[in-house]
């Protein structure tokens, strides 16, 4: 079962704006030929490309990891199963708006699929309302099959695993990041994870929000409908049991990064996209650096809540 009785929560550095948008222009300036980063005003998300259910990014940011890879590798523990408004509560932010990267539930969808969460949770008085996409290997074609989770289910339960970014949904000032045309063999996501535990040391922070790949094409995965029945015990045997893509901009990404792990047995970085075309899955990397224009809107939290621990851990399967 999922078990939100051992919930840990850790306090991260948050910088001053200012002074981490010249930190991470810097650091992105070493894998991008243009990057630029300022603080801004959160655009309004309802709008397009992101038709999210809330307006900005701001207001009392956190982030979570619930679960974990060893959840679903070396074999698949179909037990755990979590729900978006439980979770919220978990963070101490009933009603809060959660974006980020996990699994749905298999018990619900009926077979394994990537989880893309947009969610604003419940409270009182207010219904929940569920904008998350899933994708799934098409087993017609064996393509990319992205479908709004709302148009078949209508529950608000993933599984597994999940990075998670939570906040208020309110408009206000965020981190603004521009990159385009890559030099550098990191992605995006890595490239600015690894710019802030350079720079911040043993200081632990970490952004969660949301890019666009407005130009140019991505790597993605997907993993199968069915889970492995056999035990996958090294990252070779995770990518053959994965089934990879290359797709199209413009896609709309939801991130979770953390500079460095305080010990709380995380995911560094996760990230998830969308797209108004049918494509969406999990996001690695561009496949076109002459030609990829990012634009992205980030914010550190305040806090990391570790949701249900694998006591039983391992390093496989984290990319
Ligand atoms: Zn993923």
């Amino acid at each position: 079962m999922a078990d939100y009785t051992k919930t840990e929560k850790f306090q991260l550095h948050v910088p001053n704006l200012e002074e981490l948008c010249e930190v991470l222009e810097k650091g992105l300036r070493k894998c991008f030929e243009d990057a630029s980063v300022c603080v801004a005003e959160c655009p309004d998300l309802t709008k397009e490309p992101f038709q999210f259910p809330v307006e900005g990014l701001c207001g009392k940011p956190r982030i979570t990891d619930v679960g974990g890879v060893p959840y679903l590798i070396p074999l698949v523990h179909l037990d755990k199963v979590y729900n978006m408004n439980t979770v919220s509560k978990e963070l101490e932010l009933p009603g809060a708006f959660i974006l980020g990267a996990g699994a749905v539930s298999s018990k619900t969808v009926g077979m394994n699929a990537e989880l893309m969460p947009l969610v604003l949770t419940q409270t009182e008085g207010k219904p929940a309302i569920n904008a998350s996409y899933f994708s799934s290997v098409n087993p017609v074609d064996g393509k990319c099959l992205q479908e709004k989770y709302s148009d078949r289910f209508h529950d608000y339960d993933f599984g597994l695993l999940a990075n998670l970014y939570a906040c208020e949904g309110k408009p206000g000032k965020v981190i603004k990041v521009r990159a385009g045309r890559r030099t550098g063999e990191e992605s995006l996501v890595s490239c600015m994870r690894k710019t802030m535990e350079e720079h911040y040391g043993d200081k632990t922070l970490a952004l969660g929000g949301t890019f666009v790949i407005q130009k140019g094409k991505a790597k993605i995965h997907i993993m199968p409908r069915e889970f492995s029945s056999c035990p996958l015990n090294s990252n070779e045997e995770v990518n053959n049991w994965l089934k990879h893509f290359e797709v199209s901009a413009p896609l709309i990404c939801q991130s979770v990064m953390v500079s460095r792990d305080p010990g709380l047995d995380l995911r560094l970085e996760h990230t998830h996209g969308f797209s108004h075309h049918g494509e969406g899955g999990h996001y690695y990397i561009d496949t076109t650096p002459d030609t990829v224009e990012y634009l992205g809107y980030f914010l550190p939290a305040e806090f990391i809540y570790r949701i249900d621990r694998p006591v039983q851990t391992h390093t496989v399967g984290r990319d």
